[in-house]
């Protein structure tokens, strides 16, 4: 392409190709006399003169006069070596000047074509380019990470010091000319960073390996390297290069081979551990369980209960819920606490369980779909063991009525309710009726029976809810909740009738008992009560007993 449209008569043909060629460049033909030929328009507009200004000239006048000889002794000399001269403007102004001279040969004459490139610009941009140099130099000198730059030969050409002192060198030039290769990479990781090196195995993109290594000192470190081919070409040129990035992460590596190993550990005590342990999240689903939560539970495997709601190992969904209710509070302010619950295998036996669970979340409230990890104690024996002392507690060894003790304390607590909410409640004593001749005929061991006898007969006479008491030897009492006099005169009446027909297949005869009935007032005590019935099982002995007095 051309803007010179300027007649190039003067010229030989050939040389009007290469003003045009080089349009944009300042050009000027000389001959043999360092007179010019010819200038194009680009010389022209540089200098701010009409190209027809030039010719016939030597162009002296282009330059500054200190540097006139040196142009002239250049030209003379017919070097082909660019050099700098201060040229000066039409309009006086002075300017850095790129001058290159190219002798040519034609048939009768020798000739020179100078060009001219205004270095002001060139300044400016090599200024710029000086200074992003020296910021990518400062980055470079200043990285966390190590940088080496490699090249077709994996020998390294730069290097920061950073890169030197994660190798186990103390400065960059210790490192560069060596073979990246035999910087005392493990020998595993040499075969595996060979592989990755041959041709295509590494992308345009770069590509992210971690490698051990051996440090100058032989000590043993790992390394994040990160490689860009220089190339951008895809497949890239390997030949031409790559920039690795090289982190240090044997910190990395060796925590995480702790947590590797503590995490073994963990899982260990987990599956050998003696409670039951159950990881939930989200709305408490199964996340895992251990070995002795399927003991527990039942089931194939740990992974059999992955998945399943902690539903399946409550008694029914009321009670799941109720106790996600009652421990949501103790969760949420990560607090832990033992609670006993019951529980259902999958098998539906009932088991009972100290719980606690724990959120994984430790913020405050804690986040519980986050997860929470619950450990279970199975305390099924222990529980029917309490029960079963509490039980004993309770009742009189012999009959299995409830003993003085608890009577009383269980009546005490009715009449409280009675009082409290208006109810009616009544209470029979009641004694056998010549117990001692039973005794002095059949023997102590045939009394002890009748006893049993007359407590089984008193309870089946009443409802689940009434509370039949041995007081002592042959005496009882019975507690008739929400009845009224007339009830519990009935309710006595029908013990002596059952009495009468039964003696529970006993050597005795018959037995009989005499019985007084007291409804409870609301402004008495449970003693005071007592002993008005007491008054009226008194009147009815002697009143010819086996009758109910009330
Ligand atoms: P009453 O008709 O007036 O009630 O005369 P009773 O013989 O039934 O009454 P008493 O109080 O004179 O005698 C009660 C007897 O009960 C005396 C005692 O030896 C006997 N006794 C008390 N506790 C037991 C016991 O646990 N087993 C047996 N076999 N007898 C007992
Ligand atoms: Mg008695
Ligand atoms: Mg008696």
């Amino acid at each position: 392409m051309t803007t010179d449209t300027r007649p190039t008569e003067n010229l030989p043909a050939d040389f009007s190709n290469i003003i045009s060629d080089h349009s944009l460049e300042a050009i000027f033909i000389f001959d043999s006399n360092l007179q010019c030929l010819d200038a194009n328009e680009a010389a022209a507009k540089l200098f701010q003169y009409r190209a027809e200004d030039f010719i016939g000239t030597d162009s002296s006048f282009l330059i500054a006069p200190e540097h006139r000889h040196i142009a002239t002794e250049n030209a003379r000399s017919k070097t082909t070596a660019p050099y700098i001269l201060e040229l000066i403007k039409n309009d006086g102004t002075h300017f850095q000047g790129l001058i290159q001279g190219t002798n040519v040969s034609i048939p009768g004459q020798e000739l020179r074509v100078t060009t001219v490139r205004d270095l002001t610009g060139l300044n400016e941009l090599e200024r710029q380019r000086q200074n992003s140099s020296d910021k990518l130099a400062s980055i470079y000198a200043n990285q966390l990470a190590g940088i080496v730059v490699i090249d077709g030969s994996r020998t390294i050409k730069q290097a920061n010091d950073k890169s030197a002192h994660i190798l186990g060198f103390d400065r960059a030039e210790e490192i560069i000319g060596i073979p990246l290769t035999t910087i005392h990479v493990s020998k595993e990781k040499q075969e595996k960073f060979d592989q990755l090196y041959t041709h295509g195995k590494v992308p345009a993109t770069g590509l992210t390996e971690e490698f051990s290594f051996y440090k100058k000192d032989g000590s043993k470190a790992w390394l994040k390297v990160s490689g860009s081919p220089i190339s951008k070409a895809n497949p890239p040129d390997l030949s031409k290069g790559i920039v690795w990035i090289i982190h240090d992460i044997s910190d990395l590596k060796a925590t995480e081979v702790k947590l590797e190993q503590a995490f073994r550990e963990l899982e260990v005590i987990f599956n050998y551990a003696n409670v039951a342990i159950v990881f939930t999240i989200g709305d408490r689903i199964i996340k895992k369980t251990n070995q002795t939560f399927v003991d527990m539970f039942g089931g194939e495997s740990p992974e059999d209960w992955v998945g399943r709601s902690a539903k399946d190992f409550h008694t029914d969904d009321e009670s799941f819920y109720k106790f996600g209710a009652q421990y949501h509070a103790i969760l949420t302010s990560n607090d832990v606490r033992e609670v006993d619950y019951q529980f259902k295998s999958r098998n539906g036996k009932i088991l009972w369980a100290t719980i606690s669970g724990r959120a994984l979340d430790t913020t405050q409230p804690a986040d519980l779909t986050k997860g929470v990890i619950w450990v279970l104690k199975d305390i099924t024996q222990r529980k029917a063991m309490e029960q079963e002392l509490i039980r004993l507690s309770r009742e009189d060894a012999l009959t299995g009525a409830s003993n003085r003790r608890h009577f009383f304390e269980q009546a005490n607590r009715e009449i409280n309710i009675m009082r409290r909410y208006g109810k009616t409640l009544s209470l029979l004593m009641l004694d056998i009726d010549f117990f001692k001749k039973i005794n002095d005929q059949y023997g102590h061991s045939v009394g002890d029976q009748a006893l049993i006898c007359f407590a089984k007969l008193c309870k089946k006479s009443v409802r689940e809810e009434d509370l039949v008491g041995r007081l002592g030897g042959e005496e009882f009492a019975i507690l008739l909740l929400d009845t009224s006099l007339n009830r519990a005169e009935e309710v006595a009446r029908r013990i002596l009738e059952d009495l009468s027909k039964q003696t529970c297949d006993l050597p005795i005869k018959s037995m009989t008992a005499s019985i007084g009935a007291v409804e409870v007032s609301h402004s008495e005590t449970l003693e005071q009560a007592l002993a008005r019935a007491d008054q009226l099982l008194y009147k009815a002995k002697h009143n010819g007993k086996n009758r109910v007095e009330t």
